[in-house]
């Protein structure tokens, strides 16, 4: 298996022993198999993010029961503690050790070397590299969890073989936590919780990765919206729209045509015009600039966009909201002078921290990328700009990792990935410099010396794209959004027919206070009302009944179980206190 370190999801340095640990489980497990199906033949198995692979051709396709069997086997030649022997070997005596596996013998065969190095543990004989752990007695914890068929090799004109996937870890306890993670992941889908609560739907109908939001996604999305239109608003931002389709020569000014074509839908003809459904909103932007002449006094100018974009992606990459043809990107485009730079910088990070506390995603890593090998604009240009976002980035004392060629080709950039509830990253605000399109559109202005300057430009983005913030709110929270963002935030539940009215004048009441209510007039049974709203994740739920109506109390109870009685003022304040502050639920006792 001399492909063995070749995976793309290999580890991070730190986990080595673990990488080998994970590796030589791989071994473990090919063994185990290779007691099951004495005919098997044997492909590779690299230890790869959390776990370990290895791909077999077998007599027979494996199902999920097959996976306990060979888990079995696995344990039995763990407690043999048998150890992990190495030896080098001629090429001539590894191909007769590994007679009637094509596969190995096709790795030899490529090898440069002329001794071959070999394992063995028990009656089991691989060909690696290494290194493995002493013994097998030294895996710990591991679980097998699938089976995939996997080209040999990744080629599709290859046979397809049948891979393993397991699992691996030091302890038991972290292997218990990693598989509720996985648990708790599924759990969380947003492609599952948005069928769930009614949220969006994609279908073959409309066409892969085009969404449909639902009316209830569709409040998310607009409180989403409002908010961050308000807060752009605050901070000097103007908002602007800009049209779905646009000249192909505007794209080829731009330089998209050229360098993002393979993203890009094919042009439609309008009156013998070739025109492109936009990508991109940078240009609309830049062309609203440029309508009329610029002074320096005008400057900052900042316009932002809910800009939807299409861009044409591979239908196996498409993922739920997560990765998709037609997104919303909440876009902004700063025009500046070049000494304005690093301020508008700090200003952005500020935005973009006020928008993660806001939503509440409170861990998160930032990088800053350098320049790639294929770049626009001189040395001495990145170097000044790269300089200018590490200095805002020290200015605000964040944390940051250098992306070492990572930048895009028109500029240095800060990447900052977001992490959820489960600790998984989430692609967050970017903050772009560009040193391209200025000069491609004679983006300019005068300045105080009365000469035209060059602007320097800023792409930046808070949420990413509507489509998958929303993807990682669901994730985040597992559905139960915070009261601000819920869809409804109270649900009346009269318990007979004869409270609906005044349900009815709650709901009423309620809404007039801004507040999303509704009431769940359906002549079901009390309780299993209740239990619908808490599938539908709403923060809090009303109970109205005859005691209820007598009183003008309020029995509140919250989608957590906990029950609370509140006069209706009590009530009320609590829950806009609730909204108002965007915390995650209502806090009776406070
Ligand atoms: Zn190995
Ligand atoms: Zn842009």
């Amino acid at each position: 298996m001399m492909t063995c370190c070749k995976d793309s999801q290999i580890n991070r340095p730190e986990d080595e022993d673990l990488e080998v640990i994970r590796h030589s489980a791989a071994h473990v497990m090919a063994e185990a198999v290779h007691s099951l199906f004495p005919d098997a033949r044997f492909g590779i198995g690299p230890a790869i993010k959390d776990g370990f692979y290895y791909d077999f051709e077998l007599p027979r396709s494996l199902t999920p029961y097959d996976l306990p069997v060979i888990e079995e086997v696995m344990r039995r030649i763990i407690a043999a503690d048998l150890p992990f022997d190495h030896r080098m070997a001629s090429r001539d005596e590894a191909c007769g050790v590994f007679a009637g596996q094509p596969y190995k013998l096709e790795l030899i065969e490529e090898l440069p070397d002329e001794q071959v190095s070999i394992y063995q543990q028990g009656k089991f004989v691989d060909l690696c590299r290494g290194p493995h752990v002493s013994s097998t007695g030294k895996i710990k914890a591991f679980k097998l969890l699938s089976v995939a068929g996997a080209y040999w090799r990744g080629d599709e004109t290859r046979p397809m073989l049948q891979r393993i996937y397991g699992v691996a870890f030091a302890t038991q306890e972290e292997l218990d936590e990693h598989l509720w993670k996985i648990e708790e992941a599924a759990r969380r889908d947003h492609r599952k919780l948005g069928r769930d609560l009614d949220l969006y739907s994609i279908t073959d109908d409309i066409g892969p990765g085009l969404v449909l939001w639902h009316p209830k996604g569709a409040v998310i999305r607009r409180v989403i919206e409002d908010f961050w239109k308000d807060e752009h608003y605050r901070r000097g931002y103007e908002l602007v729209y800009t049209p779905h389709i646009a000249k192909k020569d505007l794209w080829q000014t731009s330089g998209h045509w050229e360098l993002y074509r393979d993203n890009l839908y094919s042009p439609m003809d309008i009156d013998g015009q070739d025109y492109i459904i936009k990508p991109m909103n940078c240009p609309g932007h830049i062309l609203i600039y440029k309508s009329r002449l610029r002074s320096y006094q005008e400057l900052p100018i900042r316009y932002a966009e809910l800009g939807t974009v299409y861009r044409y992606e591979r239908s196996g990459v498409l993922f739920g909201l997560a990765r998709v043809r037609g997104f919303t990107q909440d876009d902004a485009h700063i025009f500046c002078a070049f000494d304005q730079l690093e301020e508008e910088v700090v200003a952005v990070l500020d935005l973009a921290q006020f928008m993660m506390d806001s939503f509440g995603f409170k861990n998160y890593k930032v990088y800053l990328s350098t320049r790639p090998e294929k770049s626009a604009g001189t040395p001495e240009a990145w170097e000044e700009a790269t300089a200018i976002l590490g200095r805002a980035l020290k200015r605000r004392e964040i944390n940051y990792e250098i992306d070492p060629g990572e930048g895009v080709f028109y500029g240095p950039k800060i990447d900052i990935k977001v992490e959820d509830a489960l600790g998984r990253g989430w692609q967050g605000p970017t903050i772009q410099v560009d040193f391209n399109l200025a000069q491609r559109f004679d983006v300019d202005y005068i300045g105080a010396d009365g000469k035209e300057h060059l602007v320097a430009m800023v792409h930046r983005t808070v949420l990413g794209s509507m489509e998958r913030f929303l993807a990682s709110l669901l994730e985040h929270y597992g559905g139960n959004l915070p009261v601000w963002l819920a869809p409804v935030q109270a649900m009346i539940i009269p318990v007979a027919d004869r409270h609906v009215e005044y349900a009815r004048k709650l709901e009423a009441e309620l809404r007039e206070q801004g507040i999303r209510a509704a009431v769940d007039a359906r002549s079901e049974r009390m309780n299993l009302k209740i239990r619908q709203a808490q599938l539908e994740k709403v923060p809090c739920m009303l109970v109205v009944g005859d005691k209820e109506m007598e009183s003008g109390d309020m029995a509140v109870r919250l989608r957590s179980g906990e029950q609370v009685k509140l006069t209706w003022q009590g009530f009320t304040d609590c829950l806009r206190r609730a909204i108002i502050e965007r915390v995650p639920d209502l806090s009776p006792g406070a």
